[in-house]
């Protein structure tokens, strides 16, 4: 993996690549930083590219880099705290009304009633009515089905964006009391083209690490934590405890504005690093057999 800084520059910042894939945090901030932008994730590859997450900075965050929210076409989110969807009602109404396109979403049919009901529907239904009828959600996002990919001891889905490879994952992230996955409310993590594992928000789950490292030849880890151990996120404190093979190659993101105060001890317990904000991480293309 090669990385380096993306200088901000008159030309927007690319959507498309020569071929390999590129990872472009537009944030790496929690859910209440204010001196980075939030964890979201662009991937790119080739011509194609996909938006983890748009949350409540993130068409901000795009506009610095150039970039109307509308110039993203496909979406996948992770779960519906506003830090992961505050920013999609913007997406929805002015790909509707101004750029007059549909950006599609891989979403299951279940999340996609839960971001609807509970989130999106409130701001979006009621601007119109169509054959006398409010919004739905397939009149302003393009739903795509991801499938049922039972490889892993969770819930689990692959999905393909174009070119780029995705296995979906539960994550153990909602309420603080949960056991596992299984009575945690919606959340997603992602394994992208085999070869990237980002938990977008856990709690601390060392089996799905353990497991994805065995299953997945992983090159890089972006995993959420906080530098205090209670709540929703995974900690320093409990992250160390993983294999030194595994946290070699983990970045952190999602982390608090005190970064600072921990970097040093970060290295210490042997992380690859913080993950950074308008950083290119690029992957080279791999060659396939043949
Ligand atoms: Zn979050
Ligand atoms: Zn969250």
């Amino acid at each position: 993996m090669k990385r380096t800084t993306w200088k901000k520059r008159k030309k927007p910042f690319p959507l498309e690549t020569p071929g390999f894939l590129r990872l472009f945090f537009v944030g790496v901030g929690s859910a209440f930083s204010k001196k980075h932008n939030q964890t979201n994730l662009l991937v790119i590859k080739g011509h194609n590219h996909l938006l983890i997450d748009c949350g409540t900075k993130c068409p901000q965050a795009l506009w610095d880099l150039g970039l109307p929210v509308t110039a993203v076409q496909h979406f996948l989110i992770t779960h519906s705290h506003a830090d992961h969807i505050g920013g999609l009602e913007e997406a929805a109404l002015m790909g509707r009304y101004f750029a007059k396109k549909k950006p599609d979403m891989i979403i299951t049919d279940e999340y996609k009633g839960i971001l609807w009901d509970m989130s999106l529907k409130g701001g979006i239904a009621f601007g119109e009515l169509v054959n006398g009828r409010p919004l739905a959600f397939e009149d302003v996002f393009e739903p795509l089905s991801p499938e049922p990919h039972p490889v892993l001891q969770r819930e689990a889905w692959k999905a393909q964006s174009g070119s780029i490879d995705l296995i979906l994952f539960r994550t153990k992230h909602i309420p603080d009391s949960a056991a596992g996955w299984r009575d945690s409310f919606f959340s997603l993590g992602v394994v992208i083209d085999g070869r990237v594992l980002f938990t977008s928000d856990t709690r601390y789950d060392p089996e799905l690490l353990l497991e994805c490292d065995a299953r997945y030849p992983l090159e890089a880890i972006f995993h959420d934590c906080q530098f205090f151990t209670a709540g929703v996120h995974a900690s320093l404190e409990e992250l160390k405890d993983l294999p030194a093979g595994i946290k070699k190659k983990t970045y952190l993101t999602h982390y608090g504005d005190n970064w600072v105060e921990f970097r040093e001890k970060i290295r210490r317990y042997g992380f690859a690093g913080l993950g950074n904000q308008n950083v290119c991480y690029d992957f080279p293309e791999q060659k396939r057999p043949g």
